[in-house]
């Protein structure tokens, strides 16, 4: 499992070809392409209060099925607040769906390709259809490694083989939303060129 700051990366590389999608307001859109990019770890929520936080993480929640389930109810929110605010504003229900499932699913393609040394290893992918894990044959990340009691969880996430797993996810992913946002920037201004042509012709 890459750390929250790698899939937050993956957020904000998605958020470059959306701005704006969630929010107006540039951080709180930011916050969250971040928070959905990151939800499946929440799985970590109901171990952690019942005394072992990796109970139940890699479980369901990290599957197709939970990032359909999760996009539905997303999306069914998203429509119902934006029928007040401004009915033409992505206001049908697949458009939010869609983007919601994407940032679901760059996070269950990010554990995909870690290093998972717990069984079972990776990720249920196609539940409730199938049981079955799986994992990629060559991971890109390193694995985390963390304590199984909830008394000590969150002090055994800082140790320097955990830094070089952070340090190597925003070499990676802070490239790739580097890169978005470039990609983002160029296209803005090829547009305001056209648009500025196109009024020096029209005028
Ligand atoms: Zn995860």
């Amino acid at each position: 499992m890459p750390l929250p700051i790698g899939h937050a990366l993956a957020g904000i590389a998605l958020q470059q070809a959306c701005p704006g999608f969630f929010s107006a307001h540039r951080w709180l859109d930011a916050f969250f392409f971040m928070f959905l990019a990151n939800l499946p770890d929440a799985d970590f929520i109901p171990g952690l209060l019942s005394g072992r936080p990796n109970q139940f993480h890699h479980g369901a929640f990290h599957s197709l099925g939970a990032a359909l389930a999760v996009a539905a109810i997303g999306a069914g929110f998203f429509c119902l607040k934006n029928r007040r605010a401004d009915a033409r504003a992505h206001g049908r229900f697949w458009v939010p769906a869609a983007m919601i499932f994407l940032l679901f699913l760059s996070h269950l393609l990010l554990d995909l390709f870690a290093l998972d040394l717990r069984a079972p290893f990776g990720l249920p992918l196609f539940w409730p259809f199938s049981g079955r894990y799986f994992i990629a044959a060559s991971p890109l990340f390193i694995n985390i490694t963390r304590s199984s009691a909830a008394g000590d969880f969150f002090p055994s996430l800082f140790n320097s083989h955990n830094l070089a797993a952070a340090l190597r996810e925003v070499l990676i992913l802070g490239s790739v939303a580097l890169a978005a946002a470039w990609l983002r920037a160029r296209t803005e201004k090829n547009r305001r060129a056209r648009a500025g042509k196109g009024g020096v012709s029209g005028g």
